[in-house]
């Protein structure tokens, strides 16, 4: 029988990772990831799986992004059992943000809501079924599979996967796949969601040599992000200039791996100098609470984050730095007058404490609102992004007169020199699936990758059955 894979999601638009790779009679998922943004995505969570979740055997998880875990409590309650593969630091924050989501989903925050597409009890069910394994670790989740999860440099724990799936032909005899040297094996690479290197606090993202398939991610495969020294200037800048006109500064902001870098980024300008004297309110209790992970894995970090870990114990907190873990905490903010800065979920400012924010604050036009983070169509933050003047908060119209602007190096993925380097490391000549990306992003990175790279690439529709 024909080994293959079939794209779930992530094909066409960004949202929705999910791949089901069948050999023989065996079948696993790569992500389980929840659609978002337009009301059309969010009623693709509801649908049936298009396939029976008890049959599925095990699920490899790249990363704790909702994009890519945040179906896993449905898939639980529709009978899935199998083993949930990531690595230690994955699994505590997807514990973190899969509860985040029950919450949200119980309590219908969302202005689309049809139903709970799950609930807490789901959630904390599907916990049970994870098992972890460090970056390099080669695990075998059934006979003739292997896997092996290495650094992505995307966020806090997130992986690039390597499976070998191993000639099942060999009938009872023990499968004994050499790993370095696959020979009749067949190898697929999953590049997870790629970092944008030089990103503050997390490495490069591992280069692999060998893969005969490998399914990459496409986010910004037609765009360049502007240089790291840029990113600084500009969030000072922004900064600086809250401070001169008494003003907010409103960064809607992904509490995970965003948030935490917008927070080392604001203690090394403390710490040197550059920061002027204003208030930083993270108005986030998730934000919080990964805050709290990311200081138990620092060990994971890049060698800057080392060196300046020695002088200064604690580089997500500075003076002036404060949290909101209350809801009464996070109204008073509305009574602050003077300049501050705000930093407030969701990133795409389609829920959470920003709305709030947002409401009180884009009629003043000394105000500043900086999205930090790629923003999906339909949602608010891509509303405001293309320049609409006026918009719809809490079914209510708000005129727009804040400052919009946008910080694109500050996003967790690799833009399209980065994705072209990491796949320039393969040495032999896999075919690349395109996904997790737009299509005008995959087709400008495919004729890039046929220029430059000369390998063969595959724009695979959502739902499409690939052999391989
Ligand atoms: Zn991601």
């Amino acid at each position: 029988m024909a080994n293959t894979i079939q794209f779930l999601g992530a094909a066409e638009i960004v949202t929705g990772s999910s791949y089901l790779v069948s050999v023989d009679s065996v079948k696993f998922l790569v992500d389980c990831g929840l659609f978002q943004g337009e009301a059309a995505a969010d009623r693709k969570n509801y649908r049936p799986f298009p396939y029976d979740p008890s049959k599925i055997n095990f699920l490899i998880l790249t990363h704790s992004h909702l994009d890519h875990c945040g179906l896993i409590p449905k898939l639980y309650r529709d009978g899935f059992r199998g083993k949930i593969y990531c690595t230690p630091a994955t699994f505590d924050l997807a514990k973190a943000i899969l509860t985040n989501a029950a919450q949200i989903q119980e309590h219908g925050v969302t202005d689309r809501q049809l139903e709970a597409l799950f609930i807490k009890r789901d959630a904390t069910n599907s916990f049970k079924l994870f098992e972890t394994y460090e970056y390099g670790k080669v695990f075998s989740p059934i006979s003739n599979i292997k896997v092996k999860l290495n650094d992505a440099g995307h966020i806090l724990g997130a992986a690039i996967v390597e499976v070998w799936i191993g000639n099942s032909d060999v009938g009872s005899s023990p499968w004994t796949l050499d790993i370095g040297h696959y020979g009749e094996a067949v190898k697929l690479v999953f590049s997870g969601d790629l970092g944008n290197s030089p990103v503050p606090i997390m490495k490069d993202p591992t280069i692999i040599k060998e893969a005969d398939y490998v399914v990459c991610e496409s986010t910004y495969g037609n765009r360049l992000h502007e240089p790291p020294s840029t990113r600084e200037k500009n969030l000072l800048a922004a900064i600086q200039q809250a401070k001169r006109d008494n003003a907010k500064l409103i960064i809607p902001s992904f509490a995970l791996e965003r948030s935490q870098d917008l927070l080392y980024t604001l203690n090394n300008f403390r710490n040197n100098g550059t920061l002027p004297d204003i208030p930083v309110i993270l108005d986030s209790p998730l934000a919080s609470e990964i805050t709290d992970i990311y200081k138990r894995y620092t060990k994971l970090f890049d060698a800057d984050f080392q060196r300046y870990l020695k002088t200064d114990k604690d580089l997500f907190d500075f003076p002036g730095f404060r949290q909101t873990r209350t809801v009464v905490q996070s109204k008073t903010i509305n009574e602050l007058t003077g300049a501050a800065v705000i930093i407030a979920g969701s990133g795409m400012a389609d829920a959470g404490r920003v709305q709030h924010h947002l409401r009180h604050q884009l009629g003043n036009s000394k105000n500043q609102v900086l999205f930090v983070g790629f923003q999906t169509p339909g949602t608010l933050g891509r509303q405001l992004l293309s320049g609409l003047k006026q918009v719809r908060i809490f079914r209510q119209r708000v005129i727009v007169k804040a400052q919009i602007k946008e910080l694109g190096a500050f996003s967790a993925h690799a833009d399209q020199a980065g994705l072209l380097k990491w796949l320039s490391g393969f040495t032999s000549q896999p075919i690349v699936f395109l996904t997790h990306g737009e299509d005008p992003a995959r087709e400008a990175l495919a004729n890039q990758i046929a220029r430059q790279l000369k390998l063969k690439t595959v724009i695979p529709v959502m739902g499409e059955l690939k052999t391989i």
